[in-house]
């Protein structure tokens, strides 16, 4: 499946907010959205310093999927495929869109701590590093459910990534909802996610939900 390749604070740039898509440097003073000379906390692009106008409806509701889209660090096609079966769930579309999105084995796998980004998450998955349930899974987009359980194939195990990981694990916080073995590295999935156990940057998902049904 195709993925965004160009620069990525860009997009933070363009939102207006930090997305964290970089690992460390997000939270390191080299962040152009916070960094103070010069500061870059603007749009990117030619005319990104012109004054703005007030957008229209549509330009409402498209920044914020927008925003959501590249917080999980998805292509349009994916992105509008969660979509839709979040619809065909029923019940409040934007919780079910979270949800959806946070079972992404690529997300588990950033949330648990194995990786900085989704973007080096969605690399590992892809290079065969994870078993969901003792199986080989190198699907990023592959739906965890509850009672799952993730680890790192043995193979993997001798690569210099993660040796000595289980130190590195056992210093990063995991949501709540899963739990994490670091020194068998590997976790399991409590339960997925409801909404408020979701850190995600403030979105309206009202606008994601009208965008999609005009
Ligand atoms: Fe770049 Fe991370 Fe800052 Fe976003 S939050 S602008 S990805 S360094």
């Amino acid at each position: 499946m195709a993925r965004y390749t160009g620069p990525v604070c860009r997009l933070c740039r363009r939102e207006g907010l930090k997305l964290y898509l970089k690992g460390a440097r997000c939270e390191s003073p080299k962040c152009p959205i916070v960094q103070a000379r010069p500061p870059r906390n603007f749009p990117p692009g030619q005319h990104g310093q012109r004054r703005t106008r007030r957008p229209s409806e549509f330009g409402l509701q498209l920044r914020e999927k927008q925003k959501v889209r590249r917080f999980y660090g998805l292509l349009e096609t994916q992105f509008r495929k969660h979509y839709t079966e979040a619809v065909r769930r029923g019940g409040v579309t934007g919780d079910n869109l979270l949800q959806i999105l946070e079972s992404r084995l690529d997300n588990v796998v950033y949330r648990m701590g194995f990786a900085d980004s989704r973007a080096q998450a969605r690399q590992l998955v892809r290079h065969g590093h994870f078993r969901v349930n003792g199986r080989k899974t190198n699907i990023p987009s592959f739906m965890v459910k509850a009672n799952d359980a993730i680890d790192v194939r043995p193979e993997s195990r001798r690569r210099e990534y993660f040796k000595d990981f289980g130190d590195i694990l056992g210093t990063k916080t995991s949501p709540d909802w899963l739990l994490v073995d670091s020194n068998n590295l590997s976790g399991r999935v409590l339960q997925l996610p409801l909404r408020e156990q979701i850190s995600v940057p403030p979105f309206n998902d009202a606008l994601i939900v009208e965008h999609y049904s005009r």
